[in-house]
């Protein structure tokens, strides 16, 4: 019989050792952010180091290039627990949302476990998810069957309190783009048809539209095309918005609605409309079992665990698709002082910090220990798909 407690501190040991090491891949990633899909230098630093560490590594997973898929195999059938990697960076910010510490903890789970699988059952994987921040590489992956075989699956995100039950919102893209016709705009603006109207019309119906939405839909966007010259009529103007909601079918009804108001703007004007919607981001399905075992582990080693607060601020992840697939688990470690928001400079310091770097070793070694405790209790293991199955039930 194999003494949990004793994997557990080899695998926390294992870490220790590796600190420098992980604190190091962090920063390097930090060093050279790479956006969505563009994450070359990434995927092929933490492959190596996976390849280094006795995994079997497949690059290109899912017929993404900078996706992977690294194994380990402990001793005899079990069940498979994947451990994500994200690690895109912001355009024009980088590491602002500090995947680059989402990265190295996992990495550090992994190898962790790894040191520790000759006394398992089961496997562990490492996967390399692109592109979080706009492109949903998970979902790619999931669509090809990279998630096929995992059991459960987890990984860490940065934030400004430490919590493992969050859920996220459910979000779609949408893309608006007015036709109209260019005409001189002091001589002859009668002859022409204003596309830029049409996307203002747009931002004024759905702020009026605002009040009677639910208090957690939320609908921002920005104008990425708005004409050429102050003296040309816009004969073309496109706008981008992102629809969100606690559930992904309010979210769909509230993008409807925000259709609907770009239609009103097109009508008004005359422009004519042609829109896409973005397969969104589910929300998180949050799974019990996974969330107990990991703040069990984490407070072991003495990590203050916080219950979500009423009204907790909450983004969008891919994560939220794989937790719709299988039991997940998506907790958040405090990099920064409580309040710091993701995706600013502030949070971009915190990224690279002391208390960062910290955030990241305690995270992974979390991780291990749960994975630990799902390979090696076929009880728990099965606990967790009961969550799972009794939220889809629902
Ligand atoms: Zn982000
Ligand atoms: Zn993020």
């Amino acid at each position: 019989m194999t003494n949990v407690a004793d994997l557990k501190q080899r695998a926390i040991a294992t870490i220790d050792a590796l600190r420098a090491d992980l604190i190091q891949i962090s920063a390097t990633l930090y060093a050279h952010p790479e956006t969505a899909f563009q994450e070359f230098q990434a995927a092929a630093l933490l492959c190596q180091t996976l390849e280094a560490h006795g995994f079997t590594v497949e690059r290109g997973a899912g017929g993404l290039e900078t996706a992977f898929r690294a194994e380990a195999r402990g001793s005899g059938d079990g069940p498979t627990i994947a451990l994500l990697a994200e690690y895109d960076a912001l355009p024009e910010l980088g590491h602002a949302c500090g995947h680059n510490l989402i990265a190295a903890s996992a990495i550090g789970a992994g190898l962790a476990v790894r040191s520790v699988l000759e006394q398992l059952p089961g496997r562990v994987v490492v996967i390399g998810t692109p592109a979080e921040e706009g492109g949903g590489g998970k979902l790619i992956l999931l669509e090809k069957g990279v998630f096929a075989d995992v059991d459960a699956a987890m990984m860490v995100h940065p934030a400004s309190y430490t919590m493992t039950a969050r859920p996220s919102l459910a979000s779609n893209r949408l893309t608006i783009e007015f036709t109209g016709k260019a005409a001189h705009a002091a001589a002859a603006p009668e002859d022409g048809i204003n596309a830029l109207e049409a996307v203002l019309l747009t931002f004024n119906n759905v702020n009026a539209l605002r009040l009677h939405l639910k208090p957690d839909a939320r609908v921002h966007g920005i104008i990425t095309h708005g004409g050429t010259a102050a003296n040309i009529i816009p004969d073309y103007a496109a706008a981008e918005f992102s629809v969100r909601a606690a559930q992904q079918s309010y979210a769909q009804e509230v993008l409807q609605r925000v259709v609907q108001c770009a239609e009103a703007g097109g009508m008004a004007t005359g422009a004519q409309l042609k829109y896409t919607i973005k397969p969104g981001y589910a929300e998180i399905i949050p799974n019990p079992t996974l969330s107990r075992l990991f703040t069990e582990n984490w407070r072991a080693i003495g990590v203050e665990v916080h219950d979500p607060r009423p009204n907790e601020r909450m983004g969008s992840t891919d994560m939220g698709n794989v937790s719709q697939a299988l039991p997940a688990l998506h907790p958040y470690i405090a990099i920064a002082p409580d309040g710091t928001g993701g995706h600013t400079l502030e949070f971009l310091a915190a990224a690279i910090s002391p208390a960062g770097q910290e955030a990241l070793l305690n995270a992974a070694k979390a991780m291990a220990m749960t994975t630990i405790d799902l390979l090696s209790s076929p009880e728990m293991m099965q606990q967790a798909k009961q969550d799972f199955a009794a939220s889809k039930a629902s």
